[in-house]
């Protein structure tokens, strides 16, 4: 198993401060900013710091710190975000795309978190 990180990716250039982003949280080891096509009243992207091109990759190669404070980060943005049902939200989704069949566009570990509408189902149905 080879991950191949591409350290042009957009992503990559928001952390090194090349690109501006709408920042909603900062932590040690991640960052999660606003959507620049929001898809939901709620769409913030969650991203590790380190160089990790999906979520396999990170979980395979990532220190116990970064996989903590990444998973708290998403956590954290829910709430922020008041999407949480455990607060005043009604609920939100988590999403990860990765590869070709993900659809992934930007190769760079990233969690979209959605919510403040319904959302419909989660995918269509095969035929
Ligand atoms: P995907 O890789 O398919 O999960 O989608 C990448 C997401 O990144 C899309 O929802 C884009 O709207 C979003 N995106 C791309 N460039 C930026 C940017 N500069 N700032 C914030 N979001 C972005």
């Amino acid at each position: 198993m080879a991950y191949v990180y591409d350290d042009q990716n957009i992503f990559a250039r928001i952390l090194r401060g090349e690109i501006p982003n709408k920042t909603v949280l900062e932590t040690e080891h991640s960052l999660a900013f606003h959507d620049i096509g929001p898809q939901a009243p709620c769409h913030v992207l969650v991203i590790p710091r380190g160089a990790y091109v999906s979520y396999d990759h990170f979980t395979a190669e990532a220190s116990d710190a970064e996989i903590l404070d990444f998973s708290r980060a998403v956590g954290e943005v829910c709430r922020m975000m008041e999407v949480s049902p455990a607060g005043t939200g009604q609920g939100y989704r988590l999403i990860s795309n990765t590869g070709d069949h993900g659809h992934q566009e930007v190769p760079h570990l990233h969690v979209h978190v959605l919510g403040g509408r319904s959302l419909g189902r989660m995918l269509e149905a095969l035929d």
